[in-house]
């Protein structure tokens, strides 16, 4: 699994690792401040995470939302999405989970959030 670029991250790119799981930044932050979470085995689906790495993944989540509203009084919500399988977009192989914070304006229309992942559905 050499190959896989979330096994062989370098040391400075890891904001936090705790419980079997590591955050990290997004190398092509979609926004300011688009963070990874993903354990630091390597598994391919998120459905493959232990409970206990669930519970840490979700920690991670609310600990990070809570330390990126205090640095940054501009982000109003957060985006949390898996792409799972690459039919659904998935493009590094290792399971990940985005944390996106949000703005007022970052986009025209944000209604729907995730639901966009398939163009022309999100509002209805
Ligand atoms: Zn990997």
């Amino acid at each position: 699994m050499s190959t896989c670029p979330f096994c062989v991250l370098n040391e400075d790119r890891i904001l936090m690792e705790r419980g079997g799981l590591r955050v990290i930044a997004d190398a092509y932050p979609v926004t300011n401040g688009h963070l990874l979470i993903l354990p630091v085995r390597h598994v391919v689906s998120f459905r493959e995470l232990s409970d206990s790495e669930w519970r840490e993944v979700l920690a991670l989540i609310k600990l990070w939302t809570e330390r990126l509203t205090a640095q940054d009084p501009s982000i109003a919500g957060f985006n949390v999405g898996i792409n799972d399988g690459e039919a659904a977009g998935q493009t590094i192989l290792h399971a990940h989970v985005h944390l996106i914070p949000r703005r007022a304006g970052d986009v025209p229309n944000p209604r729907d959030g995730v639901r966009g992942v398939i163009p022309g559905k999100a509002s209805y």
